[in-house]
């Protein structure tokens, strides 16, 4: 089972911000910015190359969710970037679809 996966599944420890039945959010072990955050749906799906049609409104649900734990978490108004890294060019690490917010300081050399 991937990380992403045990960590969904509480086999992995994470500091969980956020849980629905179709997502987790949870704090960036390494984090890139004061606020680095990954919204993780339940749903095994490698990358955006796996995605399939019937999961894009899952997708739009998760960029959702991103807007909301920005405004929770006051960089709504300095701004934020959503990053979702796809294969292996992009430097994936973890082969389970994510998407990650990062805020809190200028982000502007970060891609
Ligand atoms: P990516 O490079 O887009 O695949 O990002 C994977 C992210 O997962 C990296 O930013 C890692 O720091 C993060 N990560 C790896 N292991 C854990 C963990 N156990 N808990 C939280 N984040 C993790
Ligand atoms: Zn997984």
């Amino acid at each position: 089972m991937c990380l992403f996966c045990q960590i969904i599944n509480k086999e992995i420890p994470s500091q969980f911000v956020f849980e629905d039945e179709d997502m987790v959010a949870f704090k960036d072990i390494q984090p890139q910015a004061p606020v680095h955050l990954l919204i993780v749906p339940k749903k095994h799906i490698e990358s955006l190359v796996q995605l399939s049609e019937v999961d894009s409104d899952l997708m739009g649900k998760l960029i959702y969710r991103a807007k909301l734990l920005a405004q929770e978490n006051n960089i709504d108004k300095s701004g934020y970037k959503l990053i979702i890294n796809t294969g292996p060019d992009s430097g994936q690490v973890v082969e389970h679809v994510h998407i990650h917010l990062l805020g809190g300081a200028p982000l502007a050399g970060l891609t």
